[in-house]
Order: structure tokens, then sequence, then C-alpha cells
């Protein structure tokens, strides 16, 4: 699989303390939307990929069923999750989960070393590194 290496930092999972490389993929196209898979590490990126589920009523129970419809034969996603700690597996919290029009527009996915992003040009692995300077 090929390998999209990042800069990144560094922090400790909040649970086992494991040292755990992380950035923002902050060069998104506008019209990029995201998801993360409910178990493991994968970001799965699409263009406008909510963009036609949506209307006045939607809420994120609809958006995972019709998201995992289209695009997952196991039901993988959920607009509620977030990138997990490889070691222990504890999931970071939910960004705006009060507030889907603003997940839904986000743009700058948090990505850590190891996952997996699966994008319209095919699955890759994020290696985040510490800057060596
Ligand atoms: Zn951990």
């Amino acid at each position: 699989m090929e390998k999209i290496l990042r800069d990144g930092k560094s922090m400790n999972c909040p649970a086992c303390r494991h040292e755990i490389l992380f950035t923002w993929f902050s060069h998104l196209n506008r019209e990029n939307q995201y998801i993360y898979s409910k178990d493991g590490n994968e970001l799965f990126v699409r263009n406008n990929l909510f963009n036609k589920y949506l209307d006045n009523n939607s809420n994120k129970d609809d958006l995972d069923k019709k998201i995992n419809a289209e695009f997952s034969n196991f039901n993988i996603y959920s607009i509620s999750s977030n990138v997990k700690c490889h070691m222990c597996g504890f999931v970071f919290p939910e960004i705006y989960p009060n507030n889907l029009s603003a997940r839904i527009n986000d743009d700058r996915p948090v990505v850590i070393d190891g996952m997996q992003l699966r994008t319209e040009r095919g699955l890759f692995i994020v290696a985040v590194q510490k800057p060596t300077s």
C-alpha cells in the first residue's frame, strides 16, 4: 500500500500513555468530506460524501445508515467516530458532538501514524513522523 508521509506532533494516549504521532490533513479540497471507521483506524475521504443525504431532518444516525449502505458492506463508518489509540483502542472525543453542520463542513481531519486512508484514488497508509529539526 502506498504511504503518505507527513510531519506531525507527538502526544500520549490519555488512557495508556502510549505515544501517538498525529497531524491534521489540512489540504483537503473544500468539497472533500470525511468519516472515520467505528473500529480500527480508517479515514474515508470523498467529494461531497454527505451532501446528497442531507435535508432539514438529517441526524447522525440517518447519515451513518446512508453512508454505510452506499460505501460499506459491514456498517463500519460513523460520523461520531474519531481516531483511536493503536495500543489500547481509546477513542478520541468526537469533534462538534452537538453541531452536525460544523462537523460535516470540517476540513481538517486528524490523522495518526499507521492509519489507513481510503479515497477515490485508492487506499493509503498514513505515516507520521516527528520533524527532525
Ligand atoms: Zn492508548
